[in-house]
């Protein structure tokens, strides 16, 4: 039987940008660049660069942004996407919530559950952390709701 090229079904993801060390802001422009240059990805939005105190780790204040991109990627195909552009910024992993030149994290994608070694989605930490809900709410404020937000209303967040 012939085999026929099936286009695979767009995905719309949601990826969270940090950064807190180097030119972080750059780091992040530079990232959302290479995630719309990844074949097979499509950059939809990104929200608005933000300014947070660390949470769970050290160093200067972070950089963090969501981005929302329609992908015909596999969920594990784009968190590997995702990490070649950490490696390509240079990140290192020293030890646990180190502070990084780049992290980009795959907070959802569709509407898939997926629990797997090197793989959780809807990404686990998430709703703990302003520097991902207030970005995602300024993208899609439907996926979001008033008490998560009222929920890390303490954390420090900025508009840059
Ligand atoms: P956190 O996950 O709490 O934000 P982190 O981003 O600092 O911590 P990393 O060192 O960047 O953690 O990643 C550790 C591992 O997490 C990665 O090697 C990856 O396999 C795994 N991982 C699991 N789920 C996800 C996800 N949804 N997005 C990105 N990485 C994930
Ligand atoms: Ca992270
Ligand atoms: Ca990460």
């Amino acid at each position: 039987m012939k085999a026929l090229a099936v286009d695979r079904a767009e995905v719309t993801a949601f990826v969270a940008l940090g950064a807190n060390l180097g030119h972080a802001a750059q780091a992040l422009r530079d990232a959302l660049t290479a995630l719309g240059d990844t074949p097979g990805v499509r950059l939809v939005q990104a929200s608005r660069l933000y300014r947070t105190a660390p949470v769970q780790s050290t160093g200067p204040d972070y950089v963090n942004a969501v981005a929302e991109v329609s992908t015909t990627l596999t969920a594990p195909a784009l968190l590997d996407a995702l990490q070649a552009i950490e490696d390509g910024a240079g990140r290192q992993r020293p030890y646990r919530n180190a502070p990084r030149t780049l992290d980009l994290d795959l907070l959802l994608y569709g509407s898939a559950r997926i629990d797997s070694p090197r793989l959780t989605v809807p990404h686990p930490r998430m709703a703990q952390r302003a520097f991902v809900l207030v970005p995602l709410a300024e993208i899609a404020r439907a996926l979001v709701s008033a008490g998560q937000l009222a929920a890390v209303a303490d954390q420090t967040i900025e508009k840059i």
